[in-house]
């Protein structure tokens, strides 16, 4: 057996699964996870010490490469003044007022330890401000494992067939509109039919949850009119492309301004940092000055806010996004001259630092089309890289990321592997 098998085994036996989050079961690809040793730059390390060129990213945050030098002493210099104190920090307003100066849509942020406290604060909030229950979400979006949330979402609830969790009380969702992504005419219904009593309309603007969808212009406008309407809050949940996409995050590109956002992975540089934050008149309802109750013991800690501050000073280096875009679209010009060479159902898509492939001929806009992509191929095709020392997501309807760390040597491997891999498999 392989130390990788070993680990996995032995895991299984105190850890439902052997993991703590589910996707890195590799349940749908089958085999073996990769019990990872160490991390550097565009690579990582596992029990065997094989190396892989990793575009999982740790899901997203390592936009710098792993284990950046500055970032590791910031951390190393923060922990040496202790670990927690559970009391603000000066640390803490610069991290505020770098997130309000990047991302000026939000005039005031709270910052929060995980993704999904993110999003269930920020539901909270525009429940408790307009006094409403109702909220909109879409098929395949997904917003981490809050109660209301976990209707037809996507990321491992979907890579598992299970995409409305089990243990959620139907009262905690009856609230909850579940509508197709990219569809402006059921935006228009919905509203028309409830507009009065939705709280919030939730969105990823760029979904990396169902592999990666680029909203249309059309629809986030239609989006941000409705709710402006009908006074409900616009919520952009940006905790996979804030950061990620551009560096004032997807509504940057798209131009529309949501009046709360969802922040993390990127802004926590490695450690548990996420953030939500908006108009600072929504804002107001949260305690201590509102009551819309939100709190964390770890919230704001000061090493994860050491990492997540020198992430955001060195992503604001000249050149950072374009390059990171340029290495990106690089790989996804591979991929599909490679599917044009071979003249197969396979294609590549991207946007800044975030890519999908799909096992399909064009690039899909919508849920119902990432779902006819070929999945078995996928697998296939997954575990064919993996050989070669390429890591992929464990899943067709994850989004893979490319770091400041991936030359263009890294690439060209990449893509030799690609090829070859297609080459086996058709
Ligand atoms: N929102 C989006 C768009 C995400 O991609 C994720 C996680 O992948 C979350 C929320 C939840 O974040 P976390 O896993 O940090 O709780």
């Amino acid at each position: 057996m392989s130390s990788n098998e070993i680990l996995f085994q032995r895991a299984q036996i105190t850890t439902p699964g052997g993991v703590n989050s589910p996707v890195r079961a590799f349940r749908s690809v089958g085999g073996t996870p990769r019990f990872i040793k160490k991390a550097q730059g565009a690579y990582i390390w596992d029990a065997e010490d094989k190396k892989y060129i990793d575009y999982i990213g740790s899901w997203g945050p390592a936009i710098l490469g792993h284990a950046h030098p500055e970032v590791i002493a910031a951390v190393q210099n923060a922990a040496e003044q202790g670990l927690s104190f559970g009391a603000p920090t000066e640390a803490e307003i610069l991290m505020a007022e770098e997130i309000c100066k990047l991302v000026p849509s939000i005039e005031q942020v709270r910052l929060v330890s995980s993704g999904t406290e993110a999003t269930m604060s920020a539901l909270r909030l525009a429940r408790g401000a307009t006094k409403r229950d109702k909220i909109i979400k879409f098929e395949g979006c997904y917003h981490g494992h809050a109660d209301s949330l976990l209707v037809k979402a996507g990321s491992g609830l979907l890579t598992f067939g299970n995409p409305t969790s089990s243990g959620v009380p139907a009262d905690f969702t009856k609230h909850t509109l579940v509508l197709d992504y990219n569809d402006s005419d059921q935006l228009e219904a919905a509203f028309s039919q409830f507009g009065s009593e939705i709280a919030c309309v939730i969105v990823e603007p760029v979904a990396g949850n169902m592999n990666l969808i680029k909203a249309t212009e059309g629809f986030l406008k239609t989006m941000r009119r409705l709710c402006t309407e009908h006074g409900s809050i616009l919520i952009f949940d940006e905790v996979m492309c804030g950061f990620r996409v551009a560096l004032g995050g997807a509504q940057s590109l798209y131009n529309i301004q949501p009046d709360l956002t969802a922040l993390g992975k990127v802004i926590g540089g490695g450690l548990p940092v996420a953030a939500f934050g908006g108009k600072a008149e929504i804002m107001a309802h949260l305690a201590p000055l509102g009551g819309v109750y939100q709190a964390g013991t770890l919230s704001g800690n000061p090493v994860a806010v050491a990492a997540g501050l020198t992430t955001l000073k060195l992503i604001q280096a000249p050149e950072f996004y374009t390059n990171l875009s340029q290495q990106t679209q690089k790989l996804v010009d591979g991929f599909n001259s490679i599917a044009a060479e071979l003249n197969i159902d396979f294609c590549a898509d991207a946007i800044g630092g975030m890519f999908g492939i799909y096992f399909r001929k064009e690039v899909p806009v919508s849920f119902n089309q990432v779902m006819q992509a070929n999945a078995a191929t996928f697998n296939r095709f997954f575990h064919e890289m993996l050989e070669r020392g390429i890591y992929l997501a464990p899943s067709a309807f994850e989004a893979g990321f490319v770091s400041a760390m991936h030359s263009d040597s890294v690439i060209e491997t990449t893509i030799n592997a690609a090829r070859d891999s297609l080459r086996k498999i058709y």
